[in-house]
């Protein structure tokens, strides 16, 4: 794993036998050429590029570092569509949003990103120089396209920004109802002993993605509480006493309007609030337990 010193953003290698898998790709083309050129003391092989979520210090490097040769870029299928769509809306946000880093901004701006080709909706295992990877999209969270990966052989798992150990969670486009249930199955899916790579800071255990959960899953809690009494945002925000709430509860309150499910304590993001995540999809991964009202048309098990 390398930590880059900008946004301590976190970039894995797993190198099999003839070919490699690079996991996230830094913010702009001289970041991903700093990466790539560490990586090749590491391996002369061809690699494979895996994007653990849309955002652009973790798949902005892209275009600098796919394999000239054909091996493609993977992804979860919403984070390849945000940036099919919105790939200059998106830069111009990020621009703005750190004007404060000239370098940084003046790299954004220069970047044409280019837009992962293998796209997972659920899970799918890929296998990388003889090593089985397993690529799983365990619910939306801190995206709505978020992607784990999975070293079955050295049981470490790559978390992208679902995790991070550096800083709190960020919500900027974060499904925050869903985000503990996300955890929660990624909690359920790998062996206990698993090394987890946030996307940002440095390698945790078990407990410290059990802790994130428990704090995702209060908040989730106040808001949907809040929500129900009609309680602003900002005084709820302030009962979470933790950095990004107010951001947080906002979006929470944002997808309640829009639909989401307020049912038996697991409250998550509907179809029409949750940017184009589709309630089949999580019903697929096993964690839909809630009817949403007025959505006849999504047949959900359980009750509201
Ligand atoms: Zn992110």
């Amino acid at each position: 794993m390398l930590r880059h010193p900008e946004l301590d953003v976190t970039c894995t290698l797993i190198v099999g036998d003839g070919e490699a898998l690079l996991v996230d790709t830094l913010s702009h083309a001289a970041q991903a050429r700093a990466l790539g050129a560490a990586a090749r003391q590491v391996t002369k092989d061809p690699w494979w590029l895996v994007n653990t979520h849309h955002h652009f210090d973790h798949c902005f490097g892209n275009r600098t570092l796919v394999d000239p040769a054909g091996r493609g870029v993977w992804a979860h299928r919403h984070a390849a569509a945000q940036l099919a769509a919105a790939a200059d809306e998106l830069t111009a946000r990020w621009q703005a949003q750190w004007a404060h880093l000239p370098d940084l901004a003046a790299g954004l701006a220069a970047v044409s990103p280019l837009v992962p080709d293998r796209l997972v909706d659920e899970a799918v295992t890929i296998t990388v120089g003889g090593r089985p990877i397993r690529l799983m999209h365990p619910g939306p969270g801190h995206t709505a396209g978020d992607l784990a990966i999975y070293v079955d052989d050295v049981q470490v798992l790559v978390a992208g920004d679902l995790v991070e150990s550096s800083g709190p969670p960020g919500f900027e486009d974060a499904l925050v109802l869903a985000w503990p249930a996300a955890l929660e199955r990624l909690l359920a899916e790998f062996p206990a002993a698993s090394i987890v790579l946030p996307g940002h800071g440095p390698a945790v255990g078990r407990e410290f993605v059990e802790r994130q959960q428990a704090m995702l899953a209060g908040l989730a809690a106040l808001i949907v509480q809040g929500y129900a009494a009609g309680e602003p945002a900002g005084s709820v925000a302030a009962r979470a006493a933790m950095p990004g709430a107010l951001l947080a509860v906002q979006r929470g309150y944002g997808q309640l309007d829009a639909g989401a499910c307020l049912g038996a304590g697991q409250a998550w993001d509907g179809p029409t609030g949750a940017e184009g995540v589709t309630c089949s999809a999580l019903e697929a991964a096993g964690d839909v337990v809630c009817r949403r009202v007025g959505d006849p048309a999504a047949a959900h098990r359980g009750e509201f």
